[in-house]
């Protein structure tokens, strides 16, 4: 079942990482051609092996997304190698956490460029072959923290709201043209990095999740799956929630 999607190509930043590489594998099931940017080339060379021993067959490019020089080589490669990128999904991010008071520009504009301004430096290379092909998606990883705050997480809460502002503008700018764009605000996750958590600690998040438990990675990838295909065409400038119930708005 390819539901549109068959032959397309999608690029999925962070790929490698614990939600981007279920994104990576339900969108090749999906029958996307998946190119994952990323930043270690030992590391993505295990990464592709380990995906091509369950059977997918991933491409990786060196990309830093918080350089835009680095970026728009990788849309010239994009380009020439795979004639453009028809599903683009904006999901690598990172935390520096810390209080306003004690953060200092280094942690904030860390954060600020690799989970924002990301979005217009690679977003940037990708649009202009879409509207040229008269189709489009782009996803948006954002996360429940952009909704409603959290302590500790200014620069990260300002850069996630900041990824919505972005989707509804350029859904607006877009939405014509057959490109459709919009942002997943997920709630906490059990990637390795949420289950490195101390189970004490873990346990008092998941108390504050009404289903009872930390989302899946595959159930992220899901939602992303169902947003660039066929049947979410109707669906542009939201800011889909994925967080058990843990905020609602
Ligand atoms: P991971 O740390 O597992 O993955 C993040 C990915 O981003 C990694 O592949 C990382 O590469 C990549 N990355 C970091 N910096 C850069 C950069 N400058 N250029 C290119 N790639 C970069 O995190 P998750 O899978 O948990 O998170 C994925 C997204 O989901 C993030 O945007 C996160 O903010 C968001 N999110 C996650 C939640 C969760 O509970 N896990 C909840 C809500 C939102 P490398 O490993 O090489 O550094």
């Amino acid at each position: 079942m390819s539901n549109g999607l068959n032959g397309k190509v999608a690029l999925v930043t962070g790929g490698t990482g614990g939600i981007g590489s279920a994104i990576c594998i339900k969108l090749a099931q999906a029958g996307c051609k998946v190119v994952s940017t990323y930043m270690d080339e030992a590391q993505a060379n295990d990464w592709k092996a380990k995906m091509a021993a369950a059977g997918f067959d991933m491409a990786i490019v060196k990309c830093d997304v918080s350089n835009f020089d680095d970026c728009k080589a990788m849309g010239d490669k994009l380009n020439a190698d795979f004639g453009g990128v028809d599903v683009l999904v904006n999901n690598a991010g990172i935390t520096k956490d810390g209080t306003f008071r004690k953060m200092g520009p280094d942690q904030w504009n860390a954060v600020l460029d690799v989970n924002l301004v990301s979005v217009f430096n690679v977003t940037k290379q990708v649009i202009d072959g879409m509207l040229n092909k008269g189709w489009g998606r782009v996803i948006n990883i954002s996360s429940i923290n952009g909704q409603k705050g959290q302590f500790g997480q200014t620069n990260y809460a300002a850069a996630k709201a900041g990824m919505h502002g972005f989707s509804m503008s350029l859904a607006q700018e877009t939405a014509k043209k057959g490109i459709t764009v919009n942002s997943i605000s997920p709630g906490y996750i059990g990637t390795e990095m949420v289950m490195a958590i101390p189970e004490d600690v873990r346990n008092q998040i998941v108390a504050q999740i009404p289903v009872g438990r930390l989302g899946k990675p595959e159930e992220i990838a899901a939602l992303v799956t169902f947003l660039a295909s066929e049947d979410g065409a109707f669906i542009t400038g939201a800011n889909i929630a994925a967080n058990g119930g843990q905020h609602m708005c």
